[in-house]
């Protein structure tokens, strides 16, 4: 067997096409090899399939493919262009790699696998490509998995804000609760750009919308009620989110009655910050007994804390019924507390109530997207390799977009023998 007779089997090329040569560099630790096609072919028309006589060929096109042994392999092919009656001239579709590509399908495929478990300066490493052409990879499997995505609503939406850095821009992002994926990247968090994300469907698709969690975010909420019949009763406001609210009241509390204290010489609200945020049962056993006699002080950040674990609970009920009737009691409390952030939130919650109840039907949080946020975190991380905002973006769909990203060989081979 000769180096012509091992690349053609190994490379399961087929005639028409042929090996012509194989170059072995040795210096470069290279393999070049150049494919032909028998004369007397046909060529299939990508756009209607019927195959006419050779027009002309396009210039040559080199794909980098998986490499031999050691040594970095191209495949060189000169592509043959048809010219259809109805379509005019066409490039095939070529058996090799994608037209618009440097790669073939089994090299950007792996590009592709690598990129999905590191960063993209590691992907170009270990494959040994450049930033560039790595980056490019990702952008066309992107490309090529929105390309092939069924387009459908998701049934329980999540809207959530991702900050790109800390202090900086912030993204809106449409998760798919149920497949957990990331279906939409927002530039900010307007009303505007989450429209632009309901206004791909029409109003019978967004009909069919059975929840949507969010946060207690006005222009996520007009946009929401703007487009998907009736988000009244659809919208559910984050719990996370809504905890939020109180979580700052009762730091604010700390930090006012910290400096009070501090002032007339005690410190022993120092270093507890966590303490008093943290959910009850997950205070370390370490800190168990501090906590306990920090709580045995007449401390306006105890009571603070008391409202706040108080509240958790009304996410336990099942009915709606019972979840205004728990935070009726609570917001009677926590008004009368004498705890000028704790009434604030406690007010936040009471003017967004009716969209905190619907938990009770729907029983989503944007948390069961948890999984995304972790992969979110990490893309982070990786964010100044991503030298601009677009691939941040891109970056989101790569890892998050559940997307179908490998290039895929013509199922149909677009050269025959004109006899056959
Ligand atoms: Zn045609």
């Amino acid at each position: 067997m000769d180096d012509k007779d091992l690349f053609t089997k190994i490379l399961g090329i087929r005639l028409p096409w042929f090996i012509k040569q194989v170059v072995v560099n040795d210096s470069e630790q290279r393999v070049d090899i150049f494919v032909n096609h028998e004369p007397g072919i046909r060529v299939r028309c990508p756009d209607c399939n019927e195959f006419y006589g050779l027009y002309d060929h396009a210039p040559e096109r080199v794909y980098r493919h998986l490499d031999t042994c050691q040594m970095k392999t191209y495949i060189h092919v000169r592509p043959p262009r048809v010219n259809c009656p109805k379509h005019g001239v066409k490039h095939i579709d070529s058996q090799f790699g994608e037209n618009d590509s440097d790669m073939t399908f089994a090299f950007e495929s792996l590009v592709i696998r690598v990129a999905q478990e590191c960063n993209i300066e590691a992907t170009s490493r270990l494959c040994d490509v450049s930033w560039d052409r790595s980056w490019n990879a990702l952008d066309r499997a992107v490309r090529r998995g929105q390309a092939r995505k069924v387009h459908r609503v998701p049934g329980r939406i999540g809207v959530d804000e991702k900050s790109i850095a800390k202090g900086h821009k912030y993204e809106s992002l449409v998760y798919d609760i149920d497949a957990a994926t990331v279906e939409f990247v927002c530039d900010d968090r307007s009303q505007e750009s989450l429209e632009a994300y309901y206004r791909q469907f029409t109003y019978e698709e967004l009909f069919e919308v059975k929840a949507v969690a969010m946060d207690m975010w006005d222009p996520y909420i007009a946009a929401t009620k703007a487009y998907v019949p009736g988000a009244d009763k659809k919208i559910v406001f984050d719990r996370f989110h809504v905890m939020r609210h109180v979580l700052d009241a009762v730091d604010k509390v700390r930090k006012n009655e910290h400096r009070d204290l501090y002032e007339l010489g005690k410190d022993i609200l120092k270093g507890t910050k966590y303490l008093w945020l943290w959910s009850n049962e997950n205070i370390p056993d370490n800190r168990r007994q501090e906590f306990d006699s920090l709580k045995a002080k007449d401390l306006k950040v105890c009571r603070a804390w008391a409202i706040k674990e108080n509240i958790r609970h009304m996410w336990d009920y099942r009915y709606e019924t019972n979840m205004r009737k728990y935070f009726k009691r609570w917001y009677f409390w926590a008004s009368h507390c004498r705890l000028e952030p704790m009434k604030k939130a406690a007010k936040t919650l009471k003017e967004h109530i009716d969209n905190i109840v619907t938990f009770a039907i729907h029983r989503i949080t944007n948390a069961l997207a948890e999984g995304i946020n972790t992969k979110i975190e990490k893309i982070k991380r990786m964010a100044c390799g991503f030298r601009n905002r677009n691939h941040y973006r891109t970056a989101i769909y790569f890892h998050c977009g559940g997307l179908d990203l490998f290039p895929r060989p013509p199922i149909q081979q677009s050269l025959k023998f004109k006899w056959a």
